[in-house]
């Protein structure tokens, strides 16, 4: 049996017509910068998130730079995150000639540990930055707290997690502002990239606005120097269509996450933990195995697609080796590095290839 680890096109075809309807509304007005269909989405998108406002942008790495470019990070700022996330997180900081602090991740959620974070701040920190990895959010009360304790803002990294709930709020919506991803294997994606800031802040909000298009406000007036951060308004008409299927879909990934959860409990292989409170997203359904590189050619042997996120911590990369951390720093980051493994779990995938999945990695692991 082959099973794919994602496969778009079980989502698209059933809503081809849709698409098209939505995607020829907008060529036939040519409305291609910001305007209605982007101002329709920003506003379904708020609701969705419980927050006051959402800017689209060009893609999630790009709310986290404008987020950072409002916050007015420049170089000699600190700015905390875990070092087990997608490179973006980081990036970000070190675009803006900040410097990266990192922190290491509790080992059940892998979303940063707050514990760290007391050893952390200092009186040059402006911004914490957790990550809701793989569809949790993380512990944003702890993360809150300590932050407005120093008056540091918080930033949440929710690429991977848009509509994940903790204690009934929603991802997004208790941070300074949260950040958003469309890319395409997230849960809303788009046909290409996207992305959005979140925030319940005005003045944030308009910042964020006017950095998106060079700092301009006014046309050819310039406030501030920001980037050419739009979302474009073909994407953002897609994104409307998509957000109506959006919670069914987060549905289906939770209904296979329960399937596997059943399957797999009692083995070796050591499945996601949700905190209670939580109510995840599943963006990726990601367990831990021993010999996890021998468990995933076994399961690609039996046409089984999987995936590694993320198989170097980014306090180890080539391009941060100047920030002068090393192996053995962040111990909870490096383990989950050589253990984790991403099953295919998209609403789509049907039962009976999600049990194949179990059964063969059940054999694969012994
Ligand atoms: C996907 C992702 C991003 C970046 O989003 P892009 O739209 O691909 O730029 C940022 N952070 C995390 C944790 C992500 O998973």
């Amino acid at each position: 049996m082959n099973v794919k680890l994602l496969d778009l096109q079980a989502q698209y075809v059933p809503l081809r017509e849709e698409i098209r309807r939505a995607l020829d509304e907008v060529m036939d007005q040519q409305a291609l910068v910001l305007g209605p269909h982007v101002e329709k989405f920003e506003k379904s998108l708020a609701a969705y998130c419980g927050t006051k406002h959402a800017i689209g942008v060009s893609s999630g790495s790009d709310a986290l730079l404008c987020s950072l470019m409002a916050l007015g990070i420049k170089p000699g700022d600190e700015v905390i995150c875990p070092t087990f996330t997608f490179f973006a997180t980081a990036g970000a900081i070190a675009r803006l000639g900040a410097r990266i602090v990192f922190a290491d991740i509790e080992p059940a959620t892998f979303n940063i540990d707050p514990s760290w974070l007391a050893a952390k701040i200092t009186p040059l920190t402006r911004a914490i930055i957790p990550v809701d990895l793989f569809g949790q959010v993380a512990n944003m009360e702890a993360v809150n707290a300590i932050a407005a304790k120093h008056d540091v803002k918080v930033i949440e990294d929710a690429a991977q997690a848009i509509g994940a709930k903790r204690h009934g709020k929603r991802a997004c919506s208790t941070a300074f502002a949260g950040c958003l991803s469309f890319y395409p294997t997230k849960n809303l994606g788009a046909f290409g990239d996207a992305g959005a800031i979140c925030t319940n802040d005005d003045g944030f909000a308009e910042t964020c606005r006017l950095l998106r298009v060079h700092g301009s406000g006014h046309q050819y007036y310039h406030k501030f120097v920001g980037g050419m951060f739009r979302i474009a308004a073909m994407q953002a008409a897609v994104l409307s269509v998509k957000m109506k299927y959006l919670e069914t879909w987060h549905e289906g990934r939770r209904r296979n996450a329960a399937i596997y959860d059943r399957l797999l409990a009692g083995s070796k292989v050591v499945t996601p933990r949700i905190e209670t409170g939580n109510w995840s997203i599943y963006n990726q359904y990601v367990v831990r195995v021993p010999d996890r590189d021998r468990v995933k050619k076994a399961l690609q042997d039996k046409g089984i697609g999987s995936a590694v996120y993320y198989p170097l911590p980014l306090h180890m990369q080539e391009c941060f080796k100047y920030l002068g951390y090393g192996a053995g720093d962040f111990p909870q980051s490096e383990r989950a590095c050589n253990e984790v493994l991403a099953l295919p779990i998209y609403p789509e995938l049907p039962e009976e290839q999600v049990r194949y999945v179990a059964q063969e990695l059940l054999a694969a692991v012994g």
